[in-house]
Formats: structure tokens, C-alpha cells, sequence
């Protein structure tokens, strides 16, 4: 019902409403002149004849609309059962908190029963009542306040975590998942365009998200430029994994900023709360693990619970690899890198491949951690390096000298820690008779950071020996620039996330520019990874990029039918010139 605070309440003439000041009944003392003087909604009720009834109402009580006759009173009407309990009990006072009125409309009270001792002939008690309705009704605000983000009027962290813990319960956990949604490179639109483009895209990010979830979904930011999801799973978990594919179609084409376009890349980590007992804390913070490994993967990623289950999984494809690399059932693939400029192949980078017993072939990004976790990257890369030399042997034969590329072997962080690298790779030149100079080695920016002293000795020797060393996946990592300088760096290798999609993304061009012109300054070669497309290989070539890698060149390709792309793109071997 209703209740409108302002409007008198009707007195029918058959029922007649109480004095509002009614000395009978309070008894021989003044209790009514009390009733009267009290500033809030004040009644006595007293219970005869099975009925409960108004022997006195205060003018608060009548102005508050609570009534003036006792069928009429909502305070009879929903506390009457209450009421007559308490007067028939021997309790001398209750206090209790009370809410009436429609869910918008609502009104709160503290309501007070207190029994009338001095007039024990008659069951009756006074009703007091304080309207705490604005009260609450600004704590409600301030709350509502302080559980939204500002910016875009979403639930904040707060918000969130309120939010699941309303609505998950152990009960029903399993038909619910939290998502969180983590913005690439966010932090450079900020940079470069100033916090009001920051704002303007993330509330555009926000509304692109929102679009693409269901009804009953709630999106959440959770701070700066990460957003969380609370998602009911109506036909299990792959719900979840349907909504992370339309939210990044969603995010797929270019925002609109002022003159920029700009392209918004995500992470997306899920907690599914089956796997959880549902406390809503654990549910963000394992999905926002989950990002973690999105971030590597580039794809959505479930949050694994067990960590029983990881480490059985990781020690299982733990053993398999130790096996495999014994066995000799690790294989190394081959994918041209060609000058940007003619076309022709400059070299080849070898990528691991792991075809495992059960046929599936591994991505090295799958095994390449496990095997830098388990410390079999020593004997990996040992391998690695061995077959890149014995290739190098094996081409250098077929063309009856240099056969005009050289071999590009990957030098991970945690193997450079772990083994003598130099003395590794003498070893292996020496055992094909290849020279230094036939091989590239690629080590990672993030490898710099870790211990750039060792780093540079490591390095130092490798160029002794020869050998051109190149810093890949360039850009990731956060290496300090001064420190580049003074490394015998020859070749920077631009980051396949700059790469592609760069020519739909200023922001991107802008990085690669700025790389470029980094590498020039500090006189080294440039190769672009993840070229797909020729637009893009000759946008390159226009920026003054010297190598490129790619799909579009051709995939890694087993030792055989690389060496017959060489000839085919290079020409025969007399006539190809080893650059
Ligand atoms: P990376 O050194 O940056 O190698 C380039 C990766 O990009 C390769 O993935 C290659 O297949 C992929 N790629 C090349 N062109 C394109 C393209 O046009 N589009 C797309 N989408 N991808 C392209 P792969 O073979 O999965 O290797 C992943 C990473 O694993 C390598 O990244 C490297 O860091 C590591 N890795 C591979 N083999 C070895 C190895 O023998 N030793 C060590 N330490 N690391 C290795
Ligand atoms: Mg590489
Ligand atoms: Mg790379």
C-alpha cells in the first residue's frame, strides 16, 4: 500500500476517532497530558473485547497519517498481532525497528511498546514511533554514493562486492561466474591524449561491454582500467566463455576519439563459482589471476582451482617433455624473415615444436614456461641450438657454401640464469664446424631487465664469437634505454601486439615509429613480427623497417621445406648473397 504522509485520514461517523488529548485513559495520573507533550507519534492501544483499539493519539501521530481510528491505523492493521502479544505478555517494554509503504514509497520507524503498570485493570500499552526515514534514506545515498564509480555510474569495487554477495549464495553458486576484464595499453591513451580522452574512452568502453551482455549480467567497474561481470550462467560454464567472445567482438572495431582511432584490446580472466565456495573475495581475485595468464595466451582464460589439478598437469607435461626431449620427439621449425626492401629471406628463426603422444602438437608458449619452471630449458635449449647448427651444416652443404641465411635460435631469460650460454653455443658451432657468423641469437627484452650485467658479459661473449644477436618481442618488456645503448644489440624485433592491426591504430604506428627511430639512432636493424598482410609489409618498408616476419611470408616450416622456400624466393644458391 501507499501511504501518503500528507493526506488527513477520513473519520467515519459510525467508528469515532479518540480525543487526540484523552485524560480517561491514562488513568488517575496525567499519562495524556505526557502523551501530548511527546514530539513524536504517540498512541495508546489498549486490547477489549478481542479488539484493539485507540484509547488516545497525540496531534504527531495524526499528523504522521498513522491513523486516527484503530481498523483504519496501519500501525493496527500490520503491528496489531505484535501489539496484542506483547500486552498480553508480562514484558514491560519492546522496541523494534519498522518499515511500511511500497518499495519506493517505504517509511521507517523505531517503534516503541511500553506497558502502562498503573492501570493494570485494562490490557494496554503506548506505541511510540521515530520516523528514522530520512535517516536511512540518506545513509542509503551515501552508500549508493560510495559503491559507484563516478565516472560511468557503474557498481565500483565496492558495488561489486556487494553485489555478489547478495546474489551468490553456496546454494547457487555453481550458476554464477565472475568475469574481469583488464584493458590493454590503457594507460598510454592517458599518456598521450590527456585523462579527458581516458575518461571519454572508458566510459565508451563501458558502454560496448554493457551491450554485449545479457540482462541479467552486472557490469561493474572495478577501478582505473579494469571492469568485472557478474554473469548468471543459465547452460553451464560455457556461458561464460560465449560472453567473453561477444565482448571482444564488441571491442573489436576502433573507438572514436576526437581525431584518433583507437583500438581497445582486453584481457579476460573468469572464476566460475562452481569451483568456488562461492565467497565473493576469492571469486574476483582468482579471476583476476586468470587475466594474468589471458595476458600471455591472448585468449580468455578460466580460472583453474586446484592447485593440486595445475601441479598434476604441469608435472605431467613435465615428464612427457623430459621424455621428449630425450627421445628426440621435439622438432625445430623454420620461418622466414626477409628483407623488407627485395623480399628475399635474410634468415630463419627456429621455433621449437612438440608433437606430444597423444598427437596434439604443443605451442611453445604451453611449454616453453613449464619447461623454465622445471629448469628441462637447460637441455631444451642445449637441443635447440644443436639442431639449429646441425641445419645450418646441413643447408650450408646443399649450397656447397653459405647458403645466403642465417639460423635464428631463441635464448629464453631463465636459461640465460641457468646455463654457460657461450661455452653452449661454441659447443655446438664447433661440433657442425658452422661458423659464428652463420647464426642469430634472439634473446628477450624481459631478460635485460632481470640482470643486465650478466646480460651484457653474456652477450659480449656471444658477439666474440661472432654471432648477430637480436632483441626480441621489443616493447613489452620495460628494458631502460640508456642501458640498450651500451649492449651489442644489431636488431630490434618489434613486437608482434605493435605489428598487427598497427595500420588500423594510430596509437600503434605511433610505437613503431618511435621504435624505429630508436633503432636508427642507436644504428640497429629493425624486424617487424606477425606481418599477415602486404599493406602492411610495405607500410613497413615506408618506415624504414629493414626485416619483416610473418604469415604472410610463409609459417615455420620443417628443416627441408624451408631450405626449398629459400631457393624458390632466393634463386639458386651461387646466385643468392648472404646478408
Ligand atoms: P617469438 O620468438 O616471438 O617467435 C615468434 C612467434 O610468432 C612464433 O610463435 C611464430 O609462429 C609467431 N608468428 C610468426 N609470424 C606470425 C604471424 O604473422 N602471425 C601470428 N599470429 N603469429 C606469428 P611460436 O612458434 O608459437 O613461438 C612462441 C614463442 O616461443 C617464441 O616467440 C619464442 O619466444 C618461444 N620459443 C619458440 N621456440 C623456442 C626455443 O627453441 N627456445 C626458446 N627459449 N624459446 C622458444
Ligand atoms: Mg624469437
Ligand atoms: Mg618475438
Amino acid at each position: 500500500m501507499a501511504f501518503r504522509r500528507a493526506k488527513p485520514v477520513p473519520v467515519p461517523t459510525t467508528e469515532r476517532a479518540p480525543p487526540v488529548l484523552d485524560p480517561r485513559a491514562f488513568g488517575p495520573t496525567s499519562a495524556g497530558m505526557v502523551l501530548d507533550m511527546l514530539p513524536i507519534p504517540a498512541a495508546i492501544v489498549a486490547l477489549a473485547e478481542e479488539s484493539l483499539h485507540f484509547e488516545g493519539i497525540n496531534k504527531p501521530f495524526r499528523m504522521a497519517g498513522l491513523g486516527a481510528i484503530a481498523s483504519e491505523s496501519p500501525v493496527i492493521r500490520l503491528l496489531g498481532d505484535r501489539i496484542r502479544r506483547f500486552v498480553e505478555s508480562e514484558e514491560t517494554s519492546e522496541e523494534f525497528p519498522w518499515r511500511f509503504g511500497s518499495e519506493v514509497d517505504s517509511r521507517h520507524f523505531r517503534v516503541k511498546l511500553a506497558r502502562r503498570s498503573f492501570n493494570s485493570e485494562k490490557l494496554k500499552c503506548m506505541v511510540s514511533l521515530v520516523d528514522q526515514t530520512s535517516e536511512l534514506r540518506t545513509e542509503q545515498s551515501l552508500r549508493r554514493e560510495m559503491a559507484t564509480d563516478s565516472l560511468t555510474g557503474l557498481p565500483n569495487r565496492t558495488g561489486f562486492s556487494d553485489e555478489l554477495e547478495d546474489t551468490i549464495t553456496p546454494e547457487n553458486c555453481g550458476g554464477h561466474a565472475v568475469m574481469v576484464i583488464d584493458l590493454a595499453r590503457f594507460g598510454r591513451v592517458n599518456a598521450c591524449m590527456g585523462g579527458l580522452a581516458g575518461d571519454e574512452l572508458l566510459i565508451s568502453v563501458a558502454r560496448r561491454i554493457k551491450g554485449a551482455l545479457r540482462g541479467r549480467d552486472v557490469l561493474a567497474r572495478l577501478g582505473g582500467d579494469e571492469f568485472g561481470v557478474l554473469l548468471t550462467l543459465d547452460d553451464g560454464p560455457q556461458d561464460a566463455l560465449h560472453v567473453a567472445k561477444r565482448i571482444e567482438a564488441a571491442l573489436t572495431n576502433p573507438f572514436r576519439l576526437s581525431d584518433f582511432e583507437i583500438r581497445v584490446e582486453c584481457s579476460i580472466g573468469i572464476a566460475m563459482g562452481s569451483d568456488n565456495d562461492g565467497d565473493p573475495e576469492d571469486l574476483i581475485r582468482n579471476a583476476q589471476f586468470a587475466v594474468k595468464r589471458s595476458k600471455k595466451t591472448s585468449r580468455a582464460e578460466v580460472y583453474q582451482t586446484h592447485a593440486f589439478d595445475i601441479a598434476r598437469e604441469q608435472f605431467s607435461i613435465e615428464t612427457e617433455l623430459r621424455r621428449a626431449i630425450e627421445n628426440g620427439q621435439m622438432a625445430l621449425y623454420y620461418q622466414p624473415i626477409c628483407d623488407l626492401n627485395t623480399g628475399k629471406i635474410t634468415s630463419f628463426e627456429a621455433l621449437a615444436r612438440w608433437t606430444n603422444e597423444e598427437g596434439v602438437t604443443l605451442s611453445p608458449n604451453d611449454f616453453i614456461p613449464v619447461a623454465e619452471e622445471s629448469g628441462l630449458i637447460v637441455p631444451l635449449g642445449r637441443w635447440a641450438m644443436d639442431e639449429a647448427a646441425k641445419t645450418i651444416a646441413a643447408w650450408d652443404r646443399g649450397a656447397g657454401g653459405d647458403c645466403g641465411a642465417r639460423v635464428a635460435v631463441n635464448l629464453s631469460a631463465i636459461q640465460l640464469h641457468r646455463d654457460n650460454i657461450p661455452d653452449m653455443v661454441k659447443r655446438a658451432l664447433d661440433t657442425y664446424g658452422v661458423p659464428g657468423t652463420r647464426l642469430t641469437l634472439e634473446l628477450t627484452e624481459s631478460a635485460i631487465v632481470t640482470d643486465p650485467d650478466r646480460v651484457a658479459r653474456v652477450m659480449t661473449a656471444l658477439k666474440g664469437l661472432g654471432a648477430t644477436l637480436a632483441m626480441d618481442d621489443f616493447g613489452t618488456g620495460y628494458s631502460n634505454l640508456a642501458f640498450l645503448q651500451k649492449l651489442p644489440i644489431d636488431v630490434l624485433k618489434i613486437d608482434r601486439s605493435f605489428v598487427s592491426g598497427m595500420l588500423a591504430d594510430r596509437d600503434k604506428i605511433a610505437i613503431v615509429r618511435a621504435i624505429l627511430s630508436l633503432a636508427q639512432a642507436l644504428g640497429m636493424k629493425t624486424t617487424a613480427e606477425g606481418i599477415e598482410t602486404n599493406e602492411l609489409a610495405q607500410t613497413l618498408a615506408a618506415l624504414g623497417c629493414s626485416y619483416g616476419q610473418g604469415f604472410l611470408y610463409s609459417r615455420a616450416l620443417a628443416r627441408d621445406d624451408a631450405y626449398s622456400l629459400l631457393i624458390e624466393r632466393n634463386g639458386p644458391p651461387a646466385i643468392s648473397s648472404a646478408i
